[in-house]
């Protein structure tokens, strides 16, 4: 039994994730915890919402609230859903938390020590009206170089030049429109991570065993151009964590907080704070997951991510961590994806473009969207979701595969023999072929879920529950019940046993199928076979089962028209 921490990257507060953003961390990092604790794994498995920055502030002005209310609102929103997604997070924390204050404090004061924090003077515009410093996206303008009236301060919309607020002609505050606007300087603490630039590439050297898509984003962040810049990490906000060394005020910091992407990742540590407080855990029982000097040794690390996420988490928190001078655990593997599209374009949280995890829910259990995700995760490049693709591959693979067979065997052993497992006959060629054939897709299955290869993982299970469908069609117990009632009797006893096999090894892909599977088998899903043939003959003769609930049902063309109109844009 190993000890595996598993961290998906954190979604940000504003808003509801589209299906790109599910399956770009969270949904694959719940599809390996459930491996790892069915293969009798010791895991933590954390994720939180990420609720700092501007982003947050102007999205709780829109929606009339203090910011504080809306994150609590939104982070119950994110919760509710990962919930109906069945994400099983050993806790869902907010970066929010008096955990992560402490430790973000904590973090910054170690780094200070070691000499890895600078502070730099920079030029801000102030608001009188607001009595406030504005952020680049709290400042608009006319832009200097197309003269479109709204520009940004970070960025005009209309050209896309990358602008600072004080290019902008005759600027405003985006709060209240104030032109009394001045600029002025104001402190920003940095952290000097260009000066760990060697240390963080010769760590990034030994990862020879991470996805290419990892290291050479890694690679390209330490090497091109300048290298590795040293980041601000401070903001001048009111909603953050307050700039602190450790426990103590940081003078000539007063009234500015941590910016948002230096607390976020800190907040993997602080989760395993938060879940050891929630059920009431002394903290050694959650410093043996993170610290290496109090029991984190033989703890393996995973990190899941999309790629525009790899550099934070192979360089900036790294470099958090080993500046610390702690032993934090840092991340074992990386496992990173590229982009889903949809439907001919991108996913757009603006335009409402795409499905959303809420519209998802609506219109089918999370099990058909868990499996067409997975079964076409983006790990070697972009993928596409078209409504086409998901109509075939649910109607194929969970309704004419998986479903079917589950069907048949069961509505073909309750007409003939009732609804126990039936008793006669002893296994023949034909059975050890299948058992032959279960023995090597099952090994790949594991070999390929140990590996994180999503895709082939889907695609393997896709197989051993083809092996099934083969089965029952060579072996035609209809016909043969007739003639020679013992053989019609072995096939169906295995078939039945076959059907809590597949709930086991389905469980972490379609959990919900599975649960219903195994129920409806008198077992339990989470058996994983280690031992082939004790699984296939724990249903024994005069074992009860029932017919379960259709396992999935089509998608029609009338319905997958609808859909496609009705998620085509402008999210209601
Ligand atoms: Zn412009």
């Amino acid at each position: 039994m190993a000890r595996i921490l598993i961290t998906s990257a954190i979604p940000y507060i504003n808003g509801i994730k589209h299906l790109g953003n599910l399956v770009g961390s969270q949904l694959p990092a719940d599809l390996y915890a459930r491996y790892c604790r069915a293969r009798g794994h010791e895991v933590m498995f954390l994720c939180a919402t990420d609720e700092h920055g501007t982003p947050a502030e102007l999205a709780a002005a829109k929606a009339g609230k203090p910011v504080a209310d809306y994150c609590a609102e939104m982070h119950t929103v994110q919760a509710d859903l990962a919930r109906g997604f069945r994400l099983s997070f050993d806790h869902f924390g907010r970066s929010s938390s008096a955990q992560n204050h402490r430790l973000t404090q904590h973090f910054a004061g170690r780094l200070a020590d070691a000499g890895l924090i600078k502070e730099v003077s920079e030029q801000q515009v102030y608001s009188h009206a607001d009595g406030r410093f504005l952020p680049d996206r709290y400042i608009e303008g006319t832009c200097p170089n197309c003269g479109y009236d709204r520009a940004r301060g970070d960025q005009c919309e209309n050209c896309t030049k990358q602008l600072d607020p004080t290019d902008l002609i005759d600027p405003r505050s985006a709060i209240s429109g104030s032109t009394d606007l001045e600029v002025r300087e104001t402190k920003h603490l940095y952290l000097r991570q260009a000066s760990m630039r060697g240390r963080l590439s010769d760590w990034i050297d030994t990862k020879t065993d991470w996805p290419i898509l990892t290291t050479s984003i890694a690679r390209k962040w330490l090497n091109d151009g300048e290298g590795l810049q040293d980041r601000g990490i401070t903001r001048d906000l009111d909603w953050g964590i307050p700039v602190k060394r450790g426990d103590a005020d940081w003078p000539g910091m007063e009234g500015k907080v941590f910016y948002v992407w230096f607390d976020a990742p800190i907040e993997y540590i602080a989760a395993a704070a938060e879940w050891a407080q929630a059920h009431g855990k002394p903290d050694a029982d959650w410093e043996r997951w993170w610290r290496t000097d109090k029991g984190a040794d033989d703890v393996r690390y995973v990190q899941f991510m999309g790629k525009d996420n790899v550099p934070f988490h192979t360089l900036s928190f790294p470099a958090t961590i080993m500046g610390s001078g702690e032993p934090w655990k840092l991340v074992d593997y990386v496992k990173s994806f590229n982009y889903l599209n949809y439907d001919g374009g991108q996913f757009s949280t603006s335009q409402g473009r795409g499905v959303f995890m809420d519209q998802a829910l609506e219109v089918l259990p999370s099990d058909y969207w868990r499996w067409w995700l997975l079964s076409h995760a983006p790990e070697s490049s972009d993928s596409e979701f078209t409504w086409e693709n998901f109509q075939t591959s649910v109607n194929k693979d969970l309704a004419d595969v998986l479903g079917n067979f589950v069907s048949r065997v069961t509505k073909f052993c309750r007409s003939k023999f009732g609804e126990t497992v039936p008793a006669g006959g002893a296994h023949g060629p034909r059975e050890d072929d299948l058992m032959n054939a279960l023995r090597v897709r099952i090994s790949n299955y594991q070999a390929h879920m140990d590996a994180m290869e999503i895709r082939k993982a889907s695609s393997e299970l896709r197989g051993i529950w083809v092996l099934g469908n083969e089965y029952l069609q060579d072996t035609a117990p209809w016909s043969v019940f007739k003639t020679d009632p013992d053989a019609a009797a072995v096939v169906t006893r295995l078939a039945l046993n076959l059907i809590r096999l597949y709930a086991a090894l389905s469980q972490p892909f379609i959990p919900d199928a599975a649960a219903e599977m195994a129920d409806a088998m008198g077992s339990d899903a989470t058996v994983w076979p280690d031992d082939l043939e004790a699984a296939l003959s724990a249903l024994s003769p005069g074992a009860a089962f029932r017919v379960p609930d259709v396992l999935f049902a089509k998608i029609s063309d009338e319905a997958r028209e609808d859909w496609q109109a009705r998620f085509s844009g402008t999210r209601a």
